[in-house]
């Protein structure tokens, strides 16, 4: 195994190994920068091996002797999109357990593609996972950046539980991750006891803890305890202002996962993004095909958790007009990378549907950008700022004024590096 890694060390490292030197400058776009500030028009952005160098109004950076520059006058600057909960690697068509180093990296590329430069994968991750991660951090990176938190923690014991979250804190996870949830009833839910030892495990080892829930008490119950992220929607019932006060008390960011829900039900019949372009150029034909078979669409039809996931959504989506309108930090996440939730497309949908649900097409940028970075302790990437990661995303049309625009995508940049079509 440990010449297998290495191997593979050199191969991931190997295709990452054509750095960019020297600067690029952006000229001229409108600069949205992630953060809370204003839109700046005619901005320049100057990138420096890989890096954010200088950010601001084209008439105060300057650019570098021997700078690439790149006019975009007339189009957008935005940095590139995190996604708060994905899964990476498992997924080829629409099945499971084909976890590879090519797999994860072809998905990485595809994330990259739709403008999604971080993704953190909340589970399912493995040694694989660990090495395209590790060798990241360099100014040659042209796919999406990886976070991982290895295995979904599950277990009878104490015992067990605490054993398995160290087995992924040795691993080098960047987050615990676990389900307190039974599945609309079809599963036993993890008792509390065991929940509290898996969170004092993860914090002993200290590592933040990303729950899986469906239940607004589940919820209540991991604030009281102290978990630190909220990855997916409470959607049994509204949420109400005292549950908003804890949120904000505990200072823990909700992750809403809608279209998550839409894929619980949305193959019932053809879906309208099965039209998309924007859908269309990246999917598998023979995946199209496999999810209109009439049996398919039947048993969907008649599946009672496509019902009861149909109806979480619509509370789902009256809760995040709440949480929004309380002040609650909202990160946009997708669960993605389980088949049929399309990586990378799925990340517009769910942007799309978080403007539908109340909040402001700006608010969502930012929730799909800087705040969903700091919610996943992505320091150095989400924003437009001096230090940061060069990720950026080039639009022609302004996603602030309508949020569909963020498929305007022109090209995609990570480190500097332009993201192969
Ligand atoms: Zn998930």
């Amino acid at each position: 195994m440990k010449y297998l890694l290495l191997a593979l060390c050199l191969v991931v490292g190997l295709s990452a190994a054509k750095a960019n030197e020297g600067s690029i400058a952006f000229v001229g776009g409108l600069l949205i920068d992630g953060t809370d500030a204003e839109l700046l028009e005619n901005s320049t952005v100057v990138i420096t091996d890989g890096r954010i160098q200088a950010v601001g109004h084209r008439a105060d950076v300057g650019i570098p002797e021997g700078s690439q520059i790149i006019d975009i006058t007339g189009k957008i600057i935005m940095p590139g999109i995190v996604n708060a909960h994905g899964h990476v690697g498992d997924v080829i068509g629409l099945e499971g357990g084909h976890y590879t180093v090519d797999n994860i990296l072809r998905q990485l590329s595809l994330y990259a593609r739709y403008g999604v430069t971080t993704v953190n994968s909340l589970g399912g991750d493995a040694e694989e996972g660990f090495v395209v991660r590790n060798v990241q951090n360099n100014n040659g990176l042209d796919r999406a950046r990886l976070m991982l938190s290895g295995s979904v923690v599950t277990g009878d014991t104490e015992e067990e539980i605490r054993a398995e979250v160290n087995r992924n804190a040795d691993m080098g996870a960047d987050y615990i991750k676990m389900r307190l949830d039974d599945n609309l009833g079809a599963t036993r839910k993890m008792p509390y006891p065991l929940f509290d030892a898996l969170l004092d495990q993860a914090h002993k080892r200290r590592l933040p803890l990303a729950v899986h829930l469906f239940y607004k008490e589940d919820a209540e119950y991991m604030l009281h305890a102290g978990a630190d992220l909220i990855a997916h929607s409470v959607r049994d019932m509204p949420v109400d202002q005292e549950f908003i006060d804890l949120v904000l008390e505990k200072d823990v960011c909700y992750v809403p996962t809608l279209t998550r829900e839409v894929s619980t039900f949305a193959y019932a019949s053809e879906p309208e993004f099965f039209s998309d372009p924007y859908f269309l150029k990246e999917v598998d034909p023979a995946v199209l095909r496999e999810l209109m078979q009439p049996e398919r669409q039947e048993r969907m039809r008649n599946s009672r958790f496509a019902q009861g996931y149909r109806a979480g959504l619509d509370v789902a989506m009256g809760n995040i007009g709440q949480l929004y309108q309380g002040g609650v930090k909202i990160a946009m996440g997708t669960d993605t990378g389980v088949a049929a939730r399309f990586q990378g497309y799925f990340e517009h949908m769910e942007m799309h549907m978080m403007v539908e649900a109340g909040m402001s097409p700006i608010d969502v940028i930012r929730a799909s950008t800087g705040v969903a970075a700091d919610c996943i302790g992505a320091h150095d990437v989400g924003t437009i700022e001096p230090g940061k990661w060069g990720d950026l995303v080039i639009l022609t049309e302004n996603p602030a004024e309508n949020i569909m625009n963020t498929k305007t995508i022109e090209s995609v940049w990570i480190a500097g590096n332009r993201v192969p079509d």
